[in-house]
């Protein structure tokens, strides 16, 4: 009889163990695919990648009670990482496009960006019409990419990084740079002789990328964007990086 409870007590304990053992694993981290080469938004300070998105990352991460994780990765495998569920989110300055719409889901737009033309001081460059027939330089995968390569008989030079297109534009191996504003007014203010034109090119809106078959995700995002915004966080933390003109 004795034996027999042991055996039973045994037994329950085993299946209360197995059961545990089956239950799926609750996820405790939010993994933030970005390139932290794109101030304000995301850069490194010292070992840290600070900016702008890894701010707004961080909030949502503590609004939904996760920890934040940061890969730090070429932009344009971005998407691909959101889409194989390597990373939760994809936030970089991410504009949102059709193309990318076809991969990826994208949050409601937390900010307003545009894309700009930086040329040396002086130059014959003084519109993006004057653009036609240029060599310009751009970040591989971004839409300044893809607006250069609409610019008629426009020589495309692709790099890695936006401050690799800015520094062959100081050695005069382009004529012009297609990038971003924000990170256009932090290259030009490190490199003497550029100048941002005054006529943006785009105007354009940044949104977090989140995997298609991930909607429970987007729709906290978004419920958790909504509440930055409410509270005014998320003024706060873009103007902590972005001082009004
Ligand atoms: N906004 C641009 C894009 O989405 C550039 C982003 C970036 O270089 N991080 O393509």
């Amino acid at each position: 009889m004795k034996i027999s409870k042991i055996i039973c007590a045994v037994l329950a304990s085993a299946m209360v163990l197995a059961f545990a053992g089956c239950a799926e694993k609750e996820k405790t981290t939010l993994i933030m695919a970005t390139n932290a080469e794109f101030p304000p938004y995301e850069y490194r300070e010292g070992d840290q990648i600070v900016g702008i998105d890894a701010e707004i990352a961080q909030a949502i991460a503590d609004d939904l009670g996760l920890e934040l994780v940061i890969e730090d990765m070429a932009f344009d495998s971005i998407i691909a990482a959101v889409q194989s569920g390597k990373a939760d989110i994809g936030v970089a300055g991410m504009t949102v496009s059709e193309d990318r719409l076809a991969n990826v889901n994208f949050s409601n737009p937390y900010t307003t960006a545009a894309q700009v033309v930086i040329v040396k001081e002086g130059s014959a460059i003084t519109s993006p019409a004057d653009l036609v027939g240029k060599k310009i330089g751009v970040q591989l995968g971004t839409t300044g990419d893809i607006f250069a390569g609409d610019i008629e008989n426009a020589t495309v030079e692709r790099f890695n990084k936006g401050f690799e297109a800015v520094q062959s534009l100081n050695q005069d191996k382009v004529d012009a740079v297609i990038i971003d504003r924000e990170p256009a007014k932090v290259f030009v203010t490190q490199n003497e002789g550029l100048a941002i034109l005054d006529e943006a090119y785009t105007i354009e809106e940044y949104a977090i990328a989140v995997a298609k078959d991930n909607t429970e995700l987007l729709d906290q995002i978004n419920a958790s964007l909504a509440k930055l915004e409410e509270s005014g966080k998320l003024e706060e933390i873009i103007g902590k990086y972005i001082k009004a003109e």
